[in-house]
C-alpha cells in the first residue's frame, strides 16, 4: 500500500489516532523488528503519553535474533512492555493477552473490588504502513470475526473485533506517518521495503546495503553471492559491479541493483537489523 503523506492526511491520521485512543485501555504499538525506532512514528509518544503500551516487534523472523533481543530490553528499560513477534505465522502472538492483562492488573484490581465485572480488555493496533498491522489483526481475529458492534462510546462506524474472551481490538488500525525526514532514516526504510516509492535511486540503496552487509554481516553477503575474502575487500560500488556480473547482467549495475534490494528486503541475505540500540546512545552523548 502506498500511502502519500502530506500536511493534511498528517492532520486527519493524528485526529482519528487520538480520537480512537479514547476507546482503548491499550496500545499494540507495532514497528519492524528490522528497524525498531526507523519504524516508528515520530509523534506516538506525545500521542499516546501515559496509555500502557506493548511494542510488538513484528518480522522478527527478518530480524537478526541477538538485536531483537537487545531492543526488547531496551523497550522494557523504557517502561513499555516488548513482544517479539512474527505476525505472518503467528508466532508470539499468545502472549500479547497476558502481558496486556499484566499492564492493566492494577485498573483490573480496582474495578473488582468497586464491584465492576471485568470487561475484555480493549486494543488497538498503531503502525506505520506495512509494518505488519492488517496480519497481525487477521491472526488475532482468524477464529473469531465475529464482529460487536454498537457498543456505548464507540464511534460510528467502529468495530470490534472479539479476538478472546479476554481481549476486543478495534477493527481498524491506526495509521501513521514514518520518520521520512531523516535521509538515513529513508534509506533504511526504503531498503527493508517499509517504503517502497522513494525518491532515492535503487543504486544508493543496494550501495547502502552492500557497505550496512559489508560491515555488519560480511558472511551473509559472501555466502549469497559467492564472493571470496578478498573480494569483501573491493568498494562497495566494485562489489555492487562484481554481484551484477556474476548475476550475468554484464555492466547493467541498475538491474544488479534492484536485484540485491529485492533480495534484501525478501530476506534472501539472511537476517538482518538495520537500526541499533548503541545508535540510541551515540545520538545520546553527541
Ligand atoms: P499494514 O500496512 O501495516 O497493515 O501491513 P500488512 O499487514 O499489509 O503487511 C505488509 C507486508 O508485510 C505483507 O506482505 C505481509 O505479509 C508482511 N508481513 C507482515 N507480518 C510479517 C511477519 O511477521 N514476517 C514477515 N516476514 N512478513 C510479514
Amino acid at each position: 500500500m502506498a500511502i502519500q503523506w502530506f500536511p493534511g492526511h498528517m492532520a486527519k491520521a493524528r485526529r482519528e489516532v487520538s480520537e480512537k485512543l479514547k476507546l482503548v485501555d491499550v496500545v499494540l504499538e507495532i514497528v519492524d523488528a528490522r528497524l525498531p525506532i526507523s519504524s516508528r512514528n515520530p509523534m506516538l509518544d506525545s500521542l499516546i503519553q501515559q496509555k500502557p503500551r506493548i511494542v510488538l516487534l513484528n518480522k522478527a523472523d527478518l530480524a537478526d535474533p541477538v538485536e531483537t533481543s537487545r531492543w526488547q530490553h531496551y523497550f522494557e528499560s523504557q517502561g513499555h512492555a516488548c513482544l517479539s513477534i512474527n505476525a505472518n505465522e503467528g508466532i508470539g502472538i499468545k502472549k500479547i493477552v497476558p502481558t496486556a492483562k499484566e499492564l492493566l492488573a492494577e485498573k483490573i484490581a480496582k474495578q473488582q473490588a468497586r464491584g465492576i465485572k471485568p470487561r475484555p480488555i480493549r486494543a488497538m493496533c498503531i503502525g506505520i504502513p506495512n509494518v505488519g498491522k492488517s496480519t497481525l489483526l487477521n491472526r488475532l481475529a482468524k477464529k473469531n470475526m465475529a464482529k460487536t458492534g454498537n457498543m456505548p462510546g464507540v464511534t460510528k462506524g467502529q468495530q470490534w473485533l472479539k479476538t478472546s474472551k479476554e481481549l476486543e481490538l478495534l477493527d481498524t488500525p491506526g495509521i501513521l506517518w514514518p520518520k521520512f525526514e531523516d535521509e538515513e532514516i529513508g534509506k533504511r526504510l526504503a531498503l527493508t521495503g517499509a517504503i517502497k516509492d522513494t525518491l532515492l535511486h535503487m543504486d544508493d540503496l543496494a550501495l547502502f546495503g552492500i557497505s550496512y552487509f559489508k560491515e555488519n554481516y560480511p558472511k551473509q553477503l559472501a555466502d549469497r553471492y559467492q564472493l571470496s575474502e578478498a573480494d569483501l575487500e573491493l568498494s562497495p560500488v566494485d562489489i555492487l559491479l562484481l554481484i551484477t556480473q556474476k548475476r550475468g547482467f554484464k555492466d547493467d549495475y541498475d538491474r544488479g541493483s534492484i536485484m540485491i534490494v529485492q533480495e534484501l528486503r525478501d530476506g534472501r541475505l539472511g537476517r538482518y537489523t538495520l537500526d541499533k540500540v548503541e545508535d540510541l546512545h551515540e545520538k545520546d552523548n553527541d
